[in-house]
């Protein structure tokens, strides 16, 4: 007997992504890392002269990467991030 109910469409519907590039949480999340001694660098190149531009944040993995604004461009979204 099934009882996992399979659902239709598509399977992206359940990779919950949020592309977080709100200036204010972003200067808020690194002046918080700042006061613990940290600093806010891009996840993919760590290249610290680089400004972040975005948090992609995966619920599903509960991952969030730091990305800088020519990382950011890297990742294939659906529709243009920064026109
Ligand atoms: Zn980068």
């Amino acid at each position: 007997m099934l009882s996992e109910t399979t659902k239709g469409g598509a399977s992206w519907d359940s990779i919950d992504i949020e592309l977080m590039t709100d200036r204010t949480v972003l200067k808020n999340l690194s002046e918080l890392l700042r006061a613990n001694g940290g600093i806010l660098v891009c996840h993919l190149c760590d290249d610290v002269s680089e400004l972040i531009a975005g948090i992609l944040v995966i619920r599903a993995s509960k991952e969030a990467w730091v990305l800088c604004g020519q990382c950011l461009r890297k990742i294939p979204l659906q529709g243009p991030v920064a026109s």
